[in-house]
């Protein structure tokens, strides 16, 4: 749909709201990727890359009529592989928009740059929290990944980190990796813990079509992998909550009171302002719905953004059988759940009777825990959440 792109956005709530900025820069990238990242070639475009996210965010701000951000989130890419002087101006920039209310800000590092980082400075900056992305202690397992940081020692990087930073932080693995053992994946999630993590993130493989990973194992193999796949997640998972983390999402486990924040306001489907190369911003607006606006991700594409005078990307209007979708989808990953009014509330009469007796069967058969005021998720209703989502998505005629 097309909406003016200097359009003033009169958000539909006064609450705080969320900032995530994306910088499209790694040290190489690695085989399993399909994020927007690319190795750093030219400093000269790095730097209008940042300056132009900073002048973005200033406006976007504006124009939705300067609310408070509670959370930003800096991720990628690897934002730590900028220079120490650019990553400052870059937090330094957001800091200056954000203004002094942000009660938890991440930055995204890998392992290969944890020792160089210029962590007070960060902290100076405002940055509360670090989300290292280990992925696994196993160097057979970062070659399977082609992870481009496979030759760092994992155990320098973290006892660095131990000395010199004092806020939040997560460690992050990937689980169900292409003929991972189980033993491989206890091992990986017992030795995260020794580093005393207080926020582990355990995400699932995802072999996304197009990357050089699925190239290299064509699709009988991805296939062949899945039943593994879910084993070693399941096993990797228990192992964590024996060791007291809290399973509060699907993939994230925290010590009590390090849950991030900024990722339950994005499953709560809370407003934020995306900035960067294939950022999103997603904004209420007083009539219920949400409009989605996509910034490009083609570099050049992006720096051209707002030379016009307005300063959204690609917009596109989400209607009400799709936001329930999408609760049901951010909502039920979490271990809060939803309401069920959430997902029942914006539908007809019948339309409303026959989710409601969907989210039935989803508790009868072991999936789903309903009350009159909230739907949550099992551990096995977590594994078939793809399957239930589904069978929302085509009750409602969205499939
Ligand atoms: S470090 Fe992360 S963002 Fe960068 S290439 Fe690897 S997976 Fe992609």
């Amino acid at each position: 749909m097309a909406l003016a792109a200097t359009e003033q956005h009169h958000c539909g709530h006064s609450g705080a709201i969320g900032v995530y900025v994306h910088v499209p820069w790694c040290r190489a990238k690695c085989d399993y990727c399909a994020f927007v990242s690319q190795p750093i070639y030219d400093a000269r475009l790095v730097e209008a890359v940042v300056e132009h996210s900073v002048v973005l965010l200033q406006r976007r701000l504006r124009l939705c009529g300067n609310p408070r951000v509670d959370t930003v989130y800096v991720g990628g890419g690897t934002p730590t592989v900028l220079s120490a002087a650019l990553l400052q101006r870059l937090l330094g920039g957001i800091a200056a928009c954000v203004g002094p209310r942000v009660r938890e800000w991440t930055v995204e590092a890998n392992p290969d740059n944890v020792t160089d980082l210029p962590l007070g400075c960060l902290a100076h900056c405002g940055v509360t929290r670090l989300s290292i992305g280990i992925q696994s202690f196993q160097p057979r397992l970062l070659h399977v990944l082609g992870r481009s940081c496979r030759t760092v020692d994992p155990d320098r990087a973290l006892s660095a980190l131990a000395c010199r930073w004092s806020g939040q932080w997560s460690l992050d693995l990937i689980s169900g990796i292409v003929d991972q053992s189980v033993l491989e994946a206890t091992d990986d999630v017992e030795r995260a813990v020794g580093y005393g993590p207080p926020h582990i993130s355990l995400y699932d493989l995802t072999i996304e079509p197009g990357t050089p990973l699925a190239r290299r194992l064509g699709r009988p193999a991805v296939s062949a992998f899945v039943n593994r796949a879910a084993l070693t997640s399941a096993t990797a998972a228990g192992v964590l909550q024996r060791c007291g983390y809290r399973r509060y999402e699907v993939s994230s486990y925290a010590r009590a009171g390090a849950e991030s924040l900024h990722n339950g306001g994005y499953w709560a489907m809370r407003d934020f302002i995306g900035v960067g190369p294939s950022a999103v911003s997603a904004l209420s607006r007083a009539d219920g719905t949400v409009v989605r606006y996509c910034d490009p991700s083609d570099i050049p594409a992006f720096l051209l953004l707002g030379r016009n005078g307005g300063c959204w990307g690609r917009a596109e209007r989400v209607n009400r059988r799709s936001l329930i979708l999408e609760r049901a989808m951010l909502g039920l990953r979490s271990a809060a759940g939803v309401s069920p009014a959430e997902i029942t509330g914006q539908l007809d009469r019948a339309g409303a009777a026959a989710v409601r007796q969907l989210l039935q069967r989803w508790a009868a058969r072991g999936d789903a825990r309903l009350t009159a005021t909230r739907l949550t998720m099992t551990t096995g209703g977590w594994q078939r959440l793809d399957f239930c989502l589904r069978e929302l998505a085509a009750l409602i005629g969205l499939s």
